[in-house]
């Protein structure tokens, strides 16, 4: 396998989730293989994403768990978060996960440069810091993505993105986040539940687009019931600085101003990070929001050169990721070409309650097969029956009604993401209704309504008409 012509059989660019994964496989299976990171190893993921936020979802959980605990019996009189505690603690964790990556790489022969890697050949490799050319016969790209702000927006630069959450000086009394997609409904409950003042700008009118209509409407009754303010239909105007205080103040362009600010967030998307990493040098053919453009082998127009992650934008999501990465070292180093199968992946939104779904919306379902069968159920988790602070469950199952098979499961409520990952293998093998009815329930638990409803439910305007 190896190629005296070259200093590597794989050159990797980005040590997150799936570069890491992708150079540690290839270099078990024989390949000489180095990773360069211009950051530091983990990517979005572990360094400024899932890893990072789920702590901070898991610190605003608490502040309601002491109010719930009061209708247990609990007196929780004087509570009070110590942000610098908070802050300090997660980003250490952060810190020894980050040199978990670089043991595993180190552990597996992958070895890893500390600098930024741009392309400026088909098969040559620039490190920027050391400024030193190096060659490698395949080229693996796993830059990920980078979060986007309104560049032409006026006071632009008085706003930050999720990437600067983790680190704040301070926590702010007064946050006013822009999006309505997985970032901003995620950090607005979890600054909503550490009780700041929280506001969030949408542009349209329900957010989580994309996602099955009952979600997005119980998320967004969630952001309100967290006292969230969720302003919709209007965009920033502009936003400005008081000099002497730091506080902004963000305009609206339906006329509303909100004031007294301490931090303005962008949560508008991520793009893919592909700018002056080479690629056009090399001949690779970007789409036009730059991500990667790929085969089904992850493999770009240029035979040795392949992509993973969410530079590709095709599932942005870590798991994707190594998965992805998994198949690349097969095909390319392990003989066994295989692409990864992106149907049907389960994923999770940790807003407070989180969302956890897999498989097609209803609306999706309607378009791809005509005939379907809703099952949906919404109620007060038995926990909340004792407390003031309550939270809801809402769960859909979408079945396809020419065979019946259950193809997507849909919940907002506690510890959906933890059962939908088990739902998941049954959306993903295909079982039907009557087999999900067949399985006996668990009780007394949440989910074991999920092989409990009975009821079909038919739109109001199909009822009418029967
Ligand atoms: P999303 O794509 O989820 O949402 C972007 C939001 O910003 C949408 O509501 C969009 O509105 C709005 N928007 C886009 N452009 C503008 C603009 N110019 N002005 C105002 N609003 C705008 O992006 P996120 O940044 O929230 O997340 C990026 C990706 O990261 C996700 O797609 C997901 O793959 C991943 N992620 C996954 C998580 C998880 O699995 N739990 C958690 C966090 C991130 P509209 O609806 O109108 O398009």
């Amino acid at each position: 396998m190896t190629d005296p012509e070259f200093d590597y059989d794989l050159f990797t660019i980005g040590a997150g989730s799936g570069g890491v994964r992708a150079s540690r496989l290839s270099s078990l299976m024989g390949a000489r293989v180095a990773v360069a990171e211009e950051h530091r190893p983990g990517g979005t993921c572990v360094i400024r994403g899932c890893v990072p936020k789920k702590f901070m979802v898991y610190a605003s959980g608490y502040g309601k768990a002491f109010k719930q605990a009061e209708g247990y019996g609990w007196r929780a009189d004087s509570v009070s978060f110590d942000w610098p505690t908070f802050r300090d603690a997660m980003n250490a964790e952060v810190d020894r996960l980050s040199g978990i990556y670089s043991r595993n790489l180190a552990n597996a022969g992958v070895e890893l440069i500390h600098d930024r890697a741009e392309l400026v050949g088909p098969h040559q490799i620039r490190l920027v810091k050391e400024d030193r050319i190096v060659t490698a016969k395949h080229i693996l790209i796993a830059t990920g993505g980078a979060p986007n702000k309104d560049w032409s927006l006026d006071g632009v630069e008085h706003a930050i993105t999720s990437n600067e959450l983790f680190h704040l000086r301070k926590l702010p009394e007064h946050i006013v986040i822009a999006g309505g997609g997985y970032i901003a409904c995620e950090f607005a409950q979890v600054f909503a539940g550490l009780g700041v003042k929280t506001c969030l700008v949408y542009r349209r009118d329900t957010v989580l687009r994309g996602f099955d209509e009952d979600v997005r409407i119980a998320v967004h009754e969630g952001l309100k019931m967290s006292g969230v303010r969720v302003i919709t239909g209007t965009v920033f105007e502009k936003i400005t600085e008081d000099e002497k205080t730091g506080r902004k103040t963000v305009y609206l362009e339906n006329g509303d101003e909100l004031v007294d600010v301490d931090e303005v967030v962008f949560a508008i998307g991520r793009d893919p990070y592909t700018k002056g990493l080479g690629l056009e040098t090399a001949g690779v053919e970007l789409d036009e929001i730059g991500a990667v453009k790929l085969d089904e082998y992850s493999k770009t127009n240029i035979d040795h050169i392949y992509a993973v992650g969410d530079v590709t934008n095709r599932v942005n999501l870590t798991p994707v990721a190594i998965r992805e990465g998994a198949a690349f070292a097969d095909t390319v180093f392990g003989g066994k070409p295989r692409g990864y199968d992106h149907e049907t992946i389960a994923s999770a939104v940790f807003t407070q309650p989180p969302v956890g779904t897999v498989g097609l919306s209803e609306v999706e379902a309607r378009k791809a097969y005509g005939r379907v069968d809703i099952y949906k159920t919404n109620f007060t988790p038995m926990k909340y029956m004792l407390t003031e602070a309550r939270s809801r469950m809402m769960m859909k199952l979408v079945v396809r009604a020419e065979d019946q098979v259950v193809v997507g499961v849909h919940m907002v409520g506690d510890d959906s993401p933890e059962i939908i990952q088990a739902i998941g293998i049954a959306v993903k093998a295909g079982l039907t209704k009557d087999q999900f009815d067949a399985t006996c329930a668990v009780h007394p638990t949440v989910a074991e309504e999920l092989v409990t409803m009975r009821e079909k439910w038919t739109p109001p305007e199909l009822a009418a008409a029967e």
